[in-house]
């Protein structure tokens, strides 16, 4: 009965170590999708990047310049 609980304990561990790494990988490739300036054209990582509706934009003056 001691070695089912031990193998219990143990699974429980793998399990939790596997979860607490799990959500890390959607994150870091979030920050690494490159999306292109709807005003000037340049490509840089998603999350450095102003979204407004479907367009991104490189910078806050890019947006407003196009969206003018
Ligand atoms: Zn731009």
């Amino acid at each position: 009965m001691a070695k089912i609980i031990l193998l219990a304990v143990i699974f429980f561990f793998a399990y939790s170590i596997i979860k607490k790494r799990a959500p890390k990988k959607p994150d870091h490739r979030r920050g690494e999708y490159m999306v292109r300036c709807a005003h000037c054209g340049i490509h840089q990582p998603g999350s450095e990047s102003i979204a407004s509706g479907d367009l991104f934009y490189c910078c806050e003056a890019h947006r407003r310049l196009h969206e003018r």
